[in-house]
C-alpha cells in the first residue's frame, strides 16, 4: 500500500510535500504531484504540509477519489528513471525567495 494523492492537488502542486518525503518519491505531471506507489515507505509525513489535504493512506482515500489510485500507479507506466519533483524550498531558491 502507499499514499496517494488525490483531486485537490490540481491547479495547486506548490510541492509542500516534496520537502516533507525522506525517500524522494513524489514526481511531478502537468496536472498534478503523483506518489510512487513501490517507492513510498508510508510515513504519512507529507499528509500534513499539504495546504489542500490531497493525500491519503491509499485504503483511506475518500469513495469519490478512489480512482486516483489507480491514477497515480498508471502514472508511472513505462516511465523508469524518472526524476523526483524538485521540492518547494529548492523551487523557492531558485526565483530568490
Ligand atoms: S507517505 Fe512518506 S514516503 Fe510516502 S510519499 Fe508521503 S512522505 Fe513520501
Ligand atoms: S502538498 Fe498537496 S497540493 Fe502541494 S503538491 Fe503536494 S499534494 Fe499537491
Amino acid at each position: 500500500m502507499a499514499y496517494v494523492i488525490a483531486e485537490p492537488c490540481i491547479g495547486v502542486k506548490d510541492r509542500a510535500c516534496v520537502d516533507a518525503c525522506p525517500v524522494d518519491c513524489i514526481y511531478e505531471d502537468e496536472d498534478q504531484l503523483y506518489i510512487h506507489p513501490d517507492e513510498c515507505i508510508d510515513c504519512g509525513a507529507c499528509v500534513e504540509p499539504c495546504p489542500v489535504d490531497a493525500i491519503f493512506a491509499e485504503d483511506e482515500l475518500p469513495e469519490k477519489w478512489r480512482f486516483y489510485a489507480e491514477k497515480n500507479r498508471k502514472f508511472f507506466e513505462g516511465k523508469e528513471g524518472l526524476s523526483p519533483a524538485p521540492g518547494k524550498s529548492k523551487i523557492d531558491e531558485r526565483v530568490g525567495n
